[in-house]
């Protein structure tokens, strides 16, 4: 699903760091956790993956579409990517809902996988709001007014409607204690248990977390280590 093949990259304002990964190959439906100490570049190896930043060598295709190629979109990633950032860039003067189909309004692709199931927008994101624990009374609510852990729901509810093919992950548990984080992980397990199977890169520094993934590998100064199934 996702392919790294003889990648380096580097900042031009930072070019004593430098990533370099000779090859990387992960399957469909893998759930794999990308661990490394601040400064590794594991935010930067998501902006690879998700074509956000552009190899100064090699490629990276997701899915058999080069995403560090020139024929990538704003529009591609929309379709096949949900993206969780490490701020959740939630749009504030939105509500909860809102939020959440906001990725329905910026791909047909995601639109219709929802119309294939017979429920409308709305529905779909109450739906994903049952299963992440959302409450109803929240759910009209602007995400100004909710706390941390509440707007990580939003930010997953927001990535896993339309079921797109990749999930990426930037260190989502950050900011939560040892049982949220728990919570949350078991949150995002049970929504990928179905039918619905993600590729799933999740970047985190927590240590335990390994037994919700499939794969894990670190990174150092922007080296991958080895690369093991769990
Ligand atoms: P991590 O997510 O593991 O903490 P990052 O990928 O954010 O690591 O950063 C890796 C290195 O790249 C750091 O040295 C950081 O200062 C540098 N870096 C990250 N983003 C930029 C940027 N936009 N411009 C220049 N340097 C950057
Ligand atoms: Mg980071």
């Amino acid at each position: 699903m996702i392919h790294i093949q003889d990648l380096t990259f580097s900042y031009k304002k930072d070019p004593a760091f430098s990533i370099a990964i000779p090859h990387w190959q992960i399957q469909p439906g893998d759930r794999v956790l990308l661990q490394g100490p601040s400064g590794s570049g594991k935010s930067t190896v998501l902006s690879l993956i998700a074509g956000l930043a552009k190899p100064e060598s090699g490629d990276v295709t997701v899915g058999g579409h080069e995403v560090s190629g020139p024929g990538h979109s704003d529009q591609w990633r929309a379709d096949h990517m949900g993206i969780v950032f490490q701020l959740f860039n939630l749009i504030e003067y939105l509500n909860v809902l809102d939020n959440i189909t906001l990725p329905l309004q910026l791909s047909k692709l995601r639109r219709a996988q929802v119309q294939a199931t017979g429920a409308t927008p709305l529905a779909m994101a109450h739906h994903w709001c049952d299963q992440l624990g959302i409450p109803p009374g929240l759910r009209t609510q602007c995400v100004g007014c909710l706390s941390v852990g509440q707007r990580q729901r939003v930010a997953i509810a927001r990535a896993l409607i339309g079921e797109p093919a990749v999930i990426l992950a930037d260190e989502p548990t950050s900011a939560l204690d040892l049982a949220n984080t728990d919570r949350f992980m078991d949150t995002l397990e049970s929504a990928c248990q179905g039918a619905y199977q993600p590729t799933v890169v999740f970047v985190s520094h927590d240590s335990g977390l390994d037994r919700y993934f499939t794969h894990t590998t670190t990174l150092n100064a922007g080296v991958l280590g080895g690369y093991g199934v769990i």
